[in-house]
């Protein structure tokens, strides 16, 4: 196995480039874990550890350009009020020692349905910035995942930077395990309210193919907050619209039976994380949000 050292950006392109099978490796918590357990013998990793630029932020005026290598460490303690969502969600990865070196770039490499990044990037609303010496794009992250464990990456393509809209409303995430750290999700979910539009995004983890929203549940409770004028009055939302929603978010479930949890159980357990938070971030709404929006 050769092992490829780029010090820039530019050479790291270069060397993806020439060498399309080259592995990445950041943090190396899930490469290293494969090349362990001999799942994988690549001929070439590209170490990518010695590109400052992917492990750099940056908060602008909407969004927040966060390199593919930042550690989740650093978005919980740094940048917990612009992506509470994500910053909950880092909370929950394994332990200290994997949350310093292990950071979003690599999850969406990996990409797979149980990633706790996913669920609270899809309900922000995320985009993933992947250059090649060919150019660069931008790919919205309701695209970014194609199926189990694959992406929207081509050979060539290496992930730069994911930009995420700052929160401009609460944020929640939760995970089910059969434990509270160091533990595989059985299912998670993520929420998103977004007051500037008046909608909410959610994310659904470990209970799909690939992590999905709940498009139904959400057109259902935008309309129903719209509807009911409750974006302006800040009432209480009513146990029916809640228990829809949650319904709603369970059927978007497609899940599986396997050793973590059976189909039934996830389906079950999305609706009930679906509904408390729903709860949770209304009711922050309903208090700083609301106030904080009206001061803006
Ligand atoms: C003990 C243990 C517990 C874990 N617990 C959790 C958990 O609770 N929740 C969770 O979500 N994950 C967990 N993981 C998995 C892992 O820590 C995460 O997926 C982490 O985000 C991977 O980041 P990394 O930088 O270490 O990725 P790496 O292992 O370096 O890379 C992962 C994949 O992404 C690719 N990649 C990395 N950077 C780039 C880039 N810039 N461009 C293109 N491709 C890239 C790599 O080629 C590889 O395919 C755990 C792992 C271990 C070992």
């Amino acid at each position: 196995m050769d092992f490829l050292r780029p010090a820039s950006w530019e050479e790291a392109l270069a060397a993806k480039a020439e060498h399309p099978t080259a592995v990445p490796i950041a943090g190396g918590t899930d490469v290293m874990v494969e090349i362990n357990f001999d799942h994988r013998r690549p001929e070439y990793l590209l170490d990518l550890n010695r590109i400052e630029l992917l492990r750099e932020y940056e908060v602008g005026e909407e969004n927040v350009r966060l390199g593919a290598s930042v550690p989740y460490t650093r978005i919980m303690e740094n940048l917990r009020a612009e992506l509470p969502g994500l910053a909950l969600a880092s909370h929950t990865v394994a332990s200290p020692q994997i949350r310093n070196r292990g950071g979003v770039g690599g999850n969406l490499g990996t990409a797979s349905p149980a990633g706790d990044a996913h669920p609270a990037l899809l309900a922000a609303g995320a985009e993933v910035e992947v250059e090649s010496v060919r150019g660069s794009r931008f790919i919205p992250i309701d695209a970014f995942y194609t199926g189990v464990k694959r992406n929207a990456l081509e050979p060539d393509e290496l992930i730069k930077t994911v930009h995420i809209k700052k929160a401009d409303g609460p944020q929640q995430y939760s995970k089910v395990g059969t434990r509270n750290a160091m533990v595989i999700a059985v299912c998670a979910f993520g929420l998103a309210l977004h007051p500037e539009t008046r909608t909410v995004r959610t994310g659904i983890g470990s209970a799909a193919p690939t992590p999905i929203r709940a498009k139904e549940a959400e057109a259902f409770l935008n309309a129903a907050l719209e509807e009911g004028g409750f974006w302006d009055s800040g009432k209480i939302i009513t146990p029916s619209i809640a228990k829809q929603f949650a319904d709603l978010c369970s059927g978007a479930a497609n899940p599986i039976d396997d050793v973590r949890g059976t189909a039934k159980y996830r389906r079950h357990a999305v609706g009930i994380m679906a509904r408390r938070q729903l709860g949770w971030t209304w009711e922050q709404y309903r208090g700083t949000g609301r106030s904080l929006e009206g001061a803006a």
